[in-house]
């Protein structure tokens, strides 16, 4: 799995379509890419504080601004990655 892999099933992830955790090649990736695991840890934190106060999932809104934080995060730790383009 590449970076920009890993940021679409991120997507993914926050649209609550599939969950990472269960994912090998993701945790394979992680492992062995400290960038993204900075990135994955602060998303992680982030659905999991919001799902405690909202069981029913992301609303489409704050699912849009978790997308856009995610990009940006996704530059300044991968600045010369396929997902910077
Ligand atoms: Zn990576």
């Amino acid at each position: 799995m590449k970076c920009a892999e890993l940021m679409q099933l991120l997507n993914e992830y926050v649209d609550g379509s599939v969950d990472p955790a269960i994912c090998t090649a993701f945790e394979q990736h992680l492992a062995g890419c400290n960038p993204c695991q900075v990135v994955v840890d602060n998303i992680r934190q982030t659905i999991t504080l919001y799902r405690n106060g909202q069981p029913y999932g992301l609303p489409r809104k704050y699912q849009r601004r978790l997308h856009a934080a995610l990009r940006r995060r996704w530059r300044q730790t991968h600045p010369s990655g396929p997902a910077s383009s």
